[in-house]
C-alpha cells in the first residue's frame, strides 16, 4: 500500500486505492483481456494534480504509467503496483472559431472535441472511433478520415504544454522548445505528461458523405484491385480503409445479410457532399453489393460509426500493423487467403491508404516514422470468448509474420500488438528518426522514468 498522505494534502482529483469502492471500475481501460492491478490511480483534476503526482512518484521511487482515453490495446495507461497518473477527469476544451484553434486538454476524447468544434462547423484530424483519447492517438500519429487532405492528428498541432519527468511545465511548438515539439509528434508518451495540446481547425461538415460498401468475399480480387487504382489517383478529399469483415448477427443489419463475410470499402469526402457522391459512384458500382449503407451523414456520425463495435471492456482487442510494400497481386491474394481463414468472424483486417498530405510533410521533419507508406495493413482482432484468445493472439502474429514478405520496415506504433518485440519493433517503427528521438529522450527524461509506452530508450548526446 503506498502512502498517500504527503500527496493528499494538496491534490484536488481524486486518489484512488484498491479498497475503495469503485477501483475495480476506474482499472478497467477498453480492452477486456487487460486485468492490471495498480497501486494507486491519481485521477488528476489540472496542471497542478499532474505536476504533484510525478514529483510524488519521484520522490517515492513509484513506477507510473499514463493514462488518457485507455484505448491502448496493450494496456499501456495502466502498470501493477505501480502509479497510474490518471488524466481521464481532464477533459476540457476550448475553441477560438475566429483563430481556428481549439486548446483540448490531455484527457479528452474525439468525441468531446468534435462536439466542440463542430458547433462551428471546424474539425481537427481525429480518429474514426469517439471514445479514442486525443493523447495517444495523436502522440502516435493519428490516423483519421481527414488524414489525405489535412494530414495526421499530430501535423495539425499548434503547440503542447507537458509536464517534465522532472515535474517542470514546458511548452512546445515551432518557437519553443522545438527539438521537443519535433519528438511530441509521432513519439508516444515517452518526453512528459501532456496536459494540453492546441490544435489547428478546418472547415469541415456539418455533414460529409461516407461510402459504406460490402462486397461479397468471393469477389474481393477485383475489389480490392479496383479500390487501389481508385485510391492511387482519388482527390485529396478522400481518405479511405479497404476491410474485411462479417456482418455480425445483430437487428441492426437486414437478415439476409448477416454472417455474410465482406469486403468493405469504407470513405469519407473531406468537401461538398454531392461532389462526394459523384466521386464514390465508382465504388459502389464495381459489383452487386451485399449492403450499401453510403450516404450523407453528419461529420460526427462519421466518426462515431464504429463505436458499438468497440465497447468499453467488454470485447478483447489485439490491434497490430504493418507497412506494406504495395498491393499488388500476390500482396491481395494473401490477404484474401488470410481473410477467408481467420479464426473468428469478428476479427478485421484494415488496409488503410496513406498519402497526400501525409506524404507532403518530410519523413524527417516530424518524428512519425513511416510518411511514404503508401498502405498499410492492421490486423484488428476483436473476439468476445476469452477462450479464443490464445489462439486469435498467435494466429494474428503468424499471420503478420507470413505477410512480412509482402512488407517493408515500419509499422504504426499506435497498432503495435502488446510490444512484444520491444525494442526492435520501436526501431523499426521509427526508422531513421529513432536515434534522434533517442537524443531527445535523453535530455528530456534520461532516467526514462516513463517508460510504460511504445518505449525510447534514452542516449546521452
Ligand atoms: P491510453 O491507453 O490512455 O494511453 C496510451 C499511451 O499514450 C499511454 O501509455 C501513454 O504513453 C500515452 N498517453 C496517454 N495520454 C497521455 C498524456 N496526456 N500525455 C502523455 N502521454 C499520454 N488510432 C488511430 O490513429 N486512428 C484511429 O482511428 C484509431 N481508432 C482506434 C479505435 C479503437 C477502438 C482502439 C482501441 C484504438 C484505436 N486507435 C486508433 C489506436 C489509438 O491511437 C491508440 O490506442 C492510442 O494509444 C489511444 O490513446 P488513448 O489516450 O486513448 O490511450
Amino acid at each position: 500500500m503506498i502512502n498517500i498522505e504527503a500527496l493528499q494534502s494538496t491534490f484536488r482529483g481524486r486518489l484512488i486505492q484498491p479498497d475503495n469502492y469503485d477501483y475495480d471500475e476506474v482499472r478497467q481501460v477498453w480492452n477486456g483481456y487487460i486485468d492490471k492491478h495498480p497501486a494507486l490511480i491519481a485521477q488528476c483534476s489540472g496542471t497542478a494534480d499532474v505536476i504533484d503526482a510525478v514529483k510524488f512518484a519521484r520522490k517515492n521511487d513509484i513506477e507510473v504509467s499514463v493514462r488518457g482515453g485507455g484505448h491502448n490495446v496493450a494496456g499501456s495507461a495502466l502498470c501493477d503496483d505501480g502509479m497510474v497518473i490518471d488524466l481521464s477527469q481532464m477533459r476540457g476544451i476550448h475553441v477560438d472559431p475566429s483563430q481556428k484553434l481549439a486548446r483540448v486538454q490531455g484527457g479528452a476524447t474525439w468525441g468531446d472535441l468534435d462536439r466542440e468544434t463542430q458547433i462551428f462547423g471546424l474539425a481537427a484530424p481525429g480518429g474514426v472511433v469517439f471514445t479514442t483519447g486525443v493523447a495517444g492517438l495523436t502522440l502516435g500519429g493519428g490516423l483519421g478520415w481527414l488524414r489525405k487532405k489535412h494530414g495526421l492528428s499530430c501535423d495539425n498541432l499548434h503547440s503542447i504544454e507537458m509536464v517534465t519527468a522532472d515535474g517542470k511545465l514546458l511548452t512546445a511548438s515551432q518557437t519553443e522548445n522545438q527539438d521537443l515539439f519535433w519528438a511530441l509528434r509521432g513519439g508516444g508518451g515517452n518526453f512528459g505528461i501532456v496536459t494540453s495540446f492546441v490544435f489547428h481547425l478546418h472547415n469541415v461538415g456539418p455533414t460529409v458523405m461516407m461510402c459504406a460498401i460490402m462486397y461479397p468475399i468471393e469477389i474481393a480480387e477485383n475489389v480490392l484491385s479496383t479500390w487501389r487504382d481508385f485510391m492511387i489517383s482519388s482527390p485529396d478529399e478522400i481518405s479511405s480503409q479497404a476491410l474485411f469483415w462479417a456482418v455480425p448477427d445483430i437487428d441492426a443489419f437486414p437478415e439476409e445479410a448477416r454472417g455474410k463475410h465482406v469486403i468493405v470499402i469504407s470513405a469519407m469526402y473531406a468537401g461538398d457532399p454531392d461532389e462526394g457522391e459523384k466521386a464514390f459512384q465508382e465504388l459502389r458500382e464495381i459489383d452487386t453489393p451485399v449492403l450499401d449503407l453510403s450516404g450523407k451523414i453528419p461529420y460526427t456520425t462519421a466518426n462515431s460509426m464504429f463505436d458499438p463495435f468497440f465497447p468499453k471492456h467488454e470485447r478483447y482487442y489485439y490491434f497490430k500493423s504493418q507497412d506494406l510494400a504495395s498491393l499488388n497481386k500476390e500482396t491481395r491474394s494473401a490477404l484474401i487467403e488470410g481473410a477467408k481463414n481467420r479464426p473468428v468472424p469478428s476479427m478485421l483486417l484494415a488496409i488503410w491508404h496513406y498519402g497526400r498530405e501525409m506524404n507532403r510533410i518530410a519523413s524527417k521533419d516530424t518524428a512519425f516514422g513511416s510518411r511514404d507508406t503508401t498502405f498499410l495493413l492492421s490486423v484488428d482482432s476483436i473476439w468476445d470468448d476469452p477462450a479464443d484468445s490464445e489462439k486469435v493472439i498467435s494466429w494474428s502474429r503468424a499471420f503478420l509474420d507470413k505477410m512480412k514478405r509482402f512488407s517493408r520496415d515500419g509499422m504504426y506504433v499506435n497498432f503495435s500488438g502488446f510490444g512484444e518485440e520491444g525494442d526492435d519493433l520501436v526501431q523499426k517503427a521509427y526508422g531513421d528518426n529513432y536515434n534522434r528521438l533517442a537524443k531527445i529522450k535523453g535530455k528530456y527524461d534520461p532516467d526514462n522514468f516513463f517508460h510504460l509506452n511504445q518505449n525510447i530508450k534514452p542516449l546521452s548526446s
